[in-house]
């Protein structure tokens, strides 16, 4: 097998994709000890990568060298092996990489004249002194070029140019102190200070929306030191690919440390969200082993249990410390008080009310109820076909049509949805209502997310460009490099939701304008939350976008539990809800309303066998 056959096998290993490449190059300048680091694309780097820096640089020799396998200049010996603190150690990156592609090179250790190197495929084409400053500047070209089967493997440039996105990102988020620039077609995607701070890093990679949402932790053991920054529960995406761990200033992937941030956040974190995170780990190289794969991107750890839970108590006393004061002054007081509340009540059931209390034993009547909500969900009707018997009622009850027995032809909605008599109110929470069927319970916050969800997604679908506010002030967005390539891409989508933004500086946009039915006082948090679904998103499906902002919206709006409501309040959603298309469950799926039929109420009090 001869050199260039075993370099193109070892090429599969390490140079997936043009990120591969982009982590072999920077790494390297990093392990050079650069303090600047420059990454220049072009068609995400399939056409052209080039990667400079002001490191060590090379000698004429070490230059010629530097394409023979195994040719680190990094570990000489076994125990180096077992102590490897640079990312690079294998020796066989630039040599995998210059057998799929035509690379050049210039470089200088600053003592000797610079070098010139050039490979076409693993063959030097050229060699030659050149007149360099210090540092070193390789560009790969044309990569596959000579193995076009891989080179059908790349997805779309959009793609591979995320992935280059995410990696430089890590990699910056892991160096501090060095200055990176990421430049693609002219355009530079991210660039960071190298002045050592993380937070700022932080802000220049995920923008200052996020960055003034972390907050720092730290925790130490015997063989640990760990520290980092994590969002509030309040600013979450929908995976994990915003949580970042570097071990020994290596950006690795674990599950294990992932789930310790999760457990940390554990009960503030709402289902299916994740945190924006970095933890920065050090310990003695000798507890991690880098060598599992040859990406170096995996890492084992001796100990992992201590420093899982040395980490989820670090975020968790972190998180718990800062959440404090926010949550106190959430909780806003009743709107109305609980006297007023019993006043309702006893008008409806001046003496009953008591009596109930005092004769069910309340697990029983709590099993009864899981029975029927269970049979609600299955069958999602709301006339029990056992029962026509009225029972009296202190109050006078409005005339309820028969439901025809044969109905399927005619459009359920209005027909089926039954007409209710509101009742009153349980815990500020739930409505409850009455007919000659039985009684009801309505959830009032699932009602009026059905309702609003219904007007939003109607409103969506038509945007009328006529109704828009002008704002007095113009709400401005920051946000990063990266971020912006990709709301660029999408800004089409964005306006067929109502998010008109227009680039205002090279970090920032400005909305001067959004349609009159966006939800008062919410403009901001709206317009943030629908930028931040097309980030997250890997391809923006316009009626997805749609069908989320309508739930966004509905959530936003819709009155709370603990919200205490007025009979004509009641009455007036009530009617709200049974013109709606589907008032049976709210935007997220769950009941509206559960039914306690008059048959199973004689049940449960053992009027009927
Ligand atoms: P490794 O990084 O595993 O040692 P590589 O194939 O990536 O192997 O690089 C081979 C050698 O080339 C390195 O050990 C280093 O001596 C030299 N080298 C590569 N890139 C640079 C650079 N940007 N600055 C200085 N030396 C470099
Ligand atoms: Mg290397």
């Amino acid at each position: 097998m001869d050199d260039t056959l075993s370099n193109k096998i070892a090429a599969g290993e390490v140079v997936e994709r043009p990120a591969s490449i982009v982590k072999e190059l920077v790494e390297n300048a990093i392990d050079a000890e650069s303090s600047s680091i420059e990454i220049t694309l072009e068609e995400a780097g399939l056409t052209s990568i080039r990667v400079t820096d002001n490191g060590k640089g090379m000698s004429r020799n070490d230059a010629t060298l530097a394409f023979e396998r195994h040719a680190t200049s990094k570990i000489s010996n076994e125990h180096d092996l077992f102590r490897i603190k640079t990312l690079g150690f294998r020796g066989e990156a630039l040599a995998s990489i210059a057998s799929v592609s035509k690379v050049k090179l210039w470089t200088s250790d600053g003592e000797t004249e610079g070098t010139e190197v050039h490979i076409d495929g693993g063959a030097v084409i050229k060699q030659s002194n050149a007149a360099f400053r210090k540092g070193t500047d390789i560009s790969v070209e044309q990569l596959f070029y000579n193995t076009p089967a891989r080179l059908k493997y790349m997805k779309t440039i959009q793609t591979e140019l995320g992935h280059t996105i995410d990696l430089v990102n890590r990699l910056a988020l892991s160096h501090p102190f060095i200055a990176f620039k990421l430049v693609h077609y002219g355009q530079t995607i991210l660039q960071t200070s190298g002045n050592g701070d993380q937070r700022r890093v932080l802000n220049d990679i995920y923008g200052v929306a996020v960055a003034k949402k972390m907050v720092p932790f730290s925790g130490e053991n015997a063989d640990f030191k760990v520290n980092g920054f994590v969002t509030l529960p309040e600013m979450t995406r929908a995976s994990k690919n915003y949580m970042t761990l570097i071990v020994n200033g290596r950006w690795v992937k674990s599950y294990t440390a992932n789930q310790a941030v999760l457990d940390g956040l554990h009960t503030y974190l709402p289902i299916g969200r994740y945190p924006v995170s970095v933890v920065n780990v050090e310990t003695d190289p000798f507890l991690t082993d880098v060598n599992v794969h040859p990406s170096k991107q995996h890492i084992r750890l001796s100990k992992e249990n201590e420093l899982f839970s040395l980490l989820k108590i670090a975020v968790h006393e972190a998180i718990k410390r800062s959440i404090i004061i926010p949550d106190a002054i959430k909780n806003e007081p009743v709107k109305q008080t609980p006297s007023e509340q019993v006043t309702i009540w006893n008008d409806m059931y001046p003496i009953r009310e008591k009596k109930v209390e005092e004769e069910i034993s309340l697990p029983q009547f709590k099993n009864e109820v899981e029975a029927i909500d269970t049979k609600y969900i299955e069958e999602k009707t709301f006339y029990p076909s056992s029962s026509n018997v009225v029972i009296e009622s202190d109050r006078p009850e409005k005339v309820f049509e028969e439901p025809a027995q044969k109905e399927d032809a005619t459009p359920k909605k209005e027909k089926r949805f039954p007409s209710l008599v509101p009742v009153g109110q349980v815990h500020g929470t739930y409505i409850v209502a009455q007919n000659e069927d039985g009684f009801y319970m309505i959830d009032q916050h699932a009602a009026q997310e059905r309702i609003k969800y219904e007007f939003f997604r109607d409103k969506l679908s038509k945007i009328n460009q006529d109704d828009r506010q002008m704002l007095l002030m113009p709400l401005i967005f920051h946000y990063s490099g990266s971020d912006m390539v990709k709301i660029q891409e999408n800004i089409q989508s964005l306006n067929e939701v109502g998010v008109f933004l227009e680039e205002f500086g090279p970090s920032s946009y400005t909305v001067k304008e959004y349609p009159t039915w966006f939800p008062d006082g919410e403009a901001t948090s709206l317009i943030e939350a629908l930028i931040e679904q097309v980030l997250e998103s890997r391809k923006t499906d316009i009626g997805k976008l749609r069908e989320d902002t309508a739930i966004m919206m509905s959530c936003k709006r819709s009155i709370k539990a603990n919200h205490y409501l007025t009979i004509t309040d009641m009455e007036r959603l009530l009617h709200d809800l049974s013109i709606a298309e589907n008032p049976y469950t709210c935007p997220h799926g769950r009941p509206v309303l559960i039914h306690f039929s008059t048959y199973e109420l004689e049940k449960m009090f053992k009027r009927v066998m």
